[in-house]
């Protein structure tokens, strides 16, 4: 039965004025009032989680650099030195935000600089870091830099990244981190400075220290280079943590010199306790100077640690241990399909041979395992029953023999 004087609860409209009312168990609401409920409850939950947000920036007071260690320790295995200059580095910075505006004493900032061959998870660290302060974070690569009026990008585009991430909001990119990845590669190509010039190593170099000091920097919102009709957006450096990696090749011959050890050379070297193996280990500033990196650039990141390289171990650890380990991301693929997969200890340890002899460190332990288990992958979906799927180190060994990974392995 129909009343001709229902009415929206709300606002007191009555049939003939709004389009809709919907019942209630009390009473109606019109479409207007529908509305206008929505704007506020989205601008309550905005308010809520900016306010969550903000209050990140000035570390919960249960934040220590032992809380964030173990934090990292979930998603990174080993690398317990480069953890704990992490942690402390990444604490003092955000101490450093809370107490700029009240106190006299300027602590200076705590840039840092990762040594460390590849997928040894000198990234890793940094994007797990950011997703713990819950701050913006961009990783950009050194390599596409050159001097400002050469082909490549402008410096200033590594904060555009940064902007873009968070939606081109000004402060919260000011209090985010940024990776700058083989910042090895800008290094000063020769010691004989500026014959010719070098315009994607030094001129780089100098262009960056003024932003990782802290500083206004004018950003094209869209990165690339710079053109005169462009609207820049203006976001200040100061608070913004930048860590660099990089593997340094050939950097263990300048620390080798430095130690006074030979690095390719036959006998040991009496009277020594120096690991010839692992010289990168002992890394400093000077040697990353000879490296070819300018002194006023080595200042500026004044956090250096080294990542060691993994060994097998340590690989197979990382394939099952971390929260979001390889091993556990397949496990749930196959969950979905109803299909209850494991894998034997031999096997693993088979992967984290191969990854090993393929010189890629932690980045090729996810390639192995695509590769031997797209075959399954491509079958389970359309199978009919439901079988437990467990790889073995025959399975193993014959998928990946099949596959063209084999070809990557170094000479
Ligand atoms: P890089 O040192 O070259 O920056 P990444 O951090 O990008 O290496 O590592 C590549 C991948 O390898 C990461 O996505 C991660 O899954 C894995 N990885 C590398 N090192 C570790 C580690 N110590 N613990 C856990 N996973 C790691």
């Amino acid at each position: 039965m129909e009343d001709k004087n229902v009415r929206c609860s709300f606002c007191g409209r009555d049939k003939g004025e709004a389009l809709i009312l919907i019942a209630g168990i009390e009473g109606h609401i019109c479409e207007v009032c529908v509305e206008q409920a929505n704007d506020i409850i989205a601008e309550e939950l905005y308010d809520k989680e900016k306010g969550e947000k903000d209050s990140t920036f000035l570390l919960p007071s249960n934040l220590t650099p032992k809380v964030i260690k173990k934090s990292l320790d979930e998603y990174v295995i080993g690398q317990d030195e480069a953890k704990r200059y992490l942690s402390v580095a990444v604490y003092n910075h955000y101490k450093r935000i809370g107490l700029e505006k009240k106190d006299d004493v300027e602590l200076e900032k705590s840039n840092i600089l990762f040594v460390g061959r590849t997928g040894t998870g000198k990234t890793l660290m940094a994007k797990t870091i950011a997703r713990m302060l819950n701050v913006p974070f961009a990783i950009v690569d050194a390599t596409v830099f050159t001097e400002a009026g050469y082909v490549g990008e402008d410096v200033e585009s590594i904060l555009s990244r940064l902007l873009q991430v968070c939606d081109y909001n000004v402060e919260a990119a000011e209090k985010g981190i940024v990776y700058i990845d083989e910042i090895d590669k800008i290094a000063r190509k020769s010691d004989n400075p500026s014959i010719t010039r070098d315009v994607s190593g030094e001129g780089v170099q100098q262009a960056l220290l003024k932003m990782l000091e802290g500083t206004d920097v004018n950003v094209p919102p869209q990165g690339g280079r710079k053109h005169p009709e462009q609207k820049l957006i203006k976001v200040n450096t100061t608070n913004v943590l930048f860590i660099c990696g990089g593997a340094f090749d050939g950097v263990e011959k300048y620390i080798g010199r430095r130690l006074n050890t030979q690095v390719i050379g036959y006998s040991k070297q009496e009277g020594t306790e120096v690991d010839k193996e692992n010289l990168l280990q002992y890394v400093n500033h000077q040697d990353l100077r000879q490296f070819g990196l300018i002194p006023e650039l080595l200042g500026r990141l004044p956090v250096l640690t080294y990542l060691n390289p993994l060994d097998l171990e340590a690989l197979k650890t990382i394939l099952v241990k971390p929260k979001n380990s390889i091993i556990k991301q397949y496990t749930k693929l196959f969950k979905i399909e109803g299909v209850d997969f494991s894998i034997t200890d031999s096997a693993l340890e088979f992967i984290a041979e191969k990854a090993l002899e393929y010189k890629l460190g932690a980045r090729g332990l996810r390639s192995i395992c695509e590769a031997i288990l797209t075959d399954a992958m491509f079958d389970i979906p359309s199978e009919k029953e439901k079988k437990p799927f467990q790889v073995d180190l025959r399975y193993a060994r014959e998928k990946l023999g099949k596959s063209k990974l084999k070809q990557l392995k170094v000479a």
